[in-house]
């Protein structure tokens, strides 16, 4: 520890955090182990060059591993030990019918010998039986579409289909989307990931000035949480895919700070200490932009790397606009977390092929 950290720890107490020391704050808390890790932080050398600097590292959390990985796989590894304690036979979830979230959850699921009910809103791709939703179907969950215009219309739909099934004589568990104890839970996972980053980076000599990804509230909260509590300068600026009422920036403290409670941490984090940037969104969640597919064909054709088109293509957009602009320096050193999504490459095949 430099002398520095050493003494801002000593008059904080606790703070900043060694990660064996955060680690051991994480491994307090019940976990169920899904994911490979860690997973890979794979050097971009053409990438790089091909937008003149700065250098660019990718976080490879698409091969978390399960079901075709993605984020959803660390925050759930945190989430389904209080989830198991109350022995349900069904955990119950839903989002869009492309959702990776789902996706995972089920998979979950099937690998405990629970089963997956889904209410799943049409959103742009509806019932097509392609990436997600395909997915879902092969690991045997019970799928029901609905028409929603409010993704938080969507919580009463969940808790009806609790209770039709415990009529039933069912055990079911409701996994609420927008609950604080689910986000805050879940946002651990990638505390975890902070701290497997850092020593990452430690390990190769590096040290990154900007963490960049595709984020709305569990993964930015969880990132931006651990790399307080290690004490960082790096920057984490996330690129919202998806446009809701209420402030992101808020919501992401909100649920950091709920998430440093349940490591006892004497961490709060600020909204004015988080960067998310709704500048690349486009029409709406979940509609392909011409940035975005740009994105998504360059990073392919230059590292045979697959971003997913909803989240981890608009996060590149957004960072690809910013090294434009001139808003990161050439000898800078970014990552980017790749969130993962990638079976949606295969329900957006006609937008991303057009020309
Ligand atoms: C869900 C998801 C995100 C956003 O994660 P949050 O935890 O909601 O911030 C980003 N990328 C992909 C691929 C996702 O599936």
């Amino acid at each position: 520890m430099s002398a520095s950290r050493e003494a801002a720890a000593n008059s904080a107490g606790v703070l900043p955090l060694t990660t064996p020391q955060l680690r051991a704050r994480i491994a307090e808390l019940p976990r169920l182990r899904l994911a490979h890790l860690p997973t890979p932080l794979d050097f971009c050398p053409r990438l790089t060059a091909a937008l003149g600097g700065p250098r660019i590292y990718i976080k490879r959390d698409d091969l978390t591993g399960l079901a075709f990985g993605g984020n959803k796989t660390r925050q759930l590894e945190f989430l389904f030990p209080g989830i198991l304690e109350q022995k349900p036979d069904t955990v119950i979830a839903g989002a869009y019918t492309q959702s990776n979230w789902c996706r995972q959850i089920t998979a979950t699921a099937a690998k405990l010998g629970l089963k997956a009910r889904l209410i799943l809103v049409h959103g742009e791709k509806g019932p097509v039986p392609q990436g997600n939703l395909l997915l879902d179907r092969l690991m045997g969950a019970e799928v029901t579409v609905v028409d929603l215009r409010d993704m938080h219309d969507l919580a009463p739909l969940l808790a009806a289909a609790g209770e039709e099934l415990r009529r039933a004589g069912r055990r079911p568990y409701v996994i609420q989307p927008f609950d604080l104890e689910v986000l805050a839970t879940s946002a651990i996972g990638y505390v975890n990931q902070a701290a497997e980053l850092d020593d990452q980076l430690s390990e190769a000599g590096l040290k990154a000035d900007y963490i960049y990804l595709a984020g709305a509230n569990i993964t930015p909260a969880g990132i931006q949480l651990g790399q307080k509590a290690l004490g960082r300068a790096t920057k984490v600026v996330s690129i919202c895919p998806i446009s809701w009422k209420d402030d992101r920036a808020a919501d992401i403290s909100r649920i950091a700070s709920a998430a440093a409670r349940r490591l006892n941490l004497p961490i709060s984090l600020e909204p004015g200490e988080v960067s998310v940037d709704e500048g690349y969104i486009g029409e709406r969640y979940g509609v392909v932009t011409p940035a975005g597919r740009a994105a998504l064909r360059f990073v392919a054709e230059t590292e045979g790397i697959i971003l997913d088109p909803v989240y981890s293509a608009k996060a590149m957009s957004g960072l690809i606009d910013h090294i434009r602009r001139g808003r990161i320096g050439k000898n800078e050193t970014v990552v980017f977390v790749h969130t993962g999504g990638t079976p949606a490459v295969f329900a957006y095949a006609n937008e991303l092929i057009a020309d």
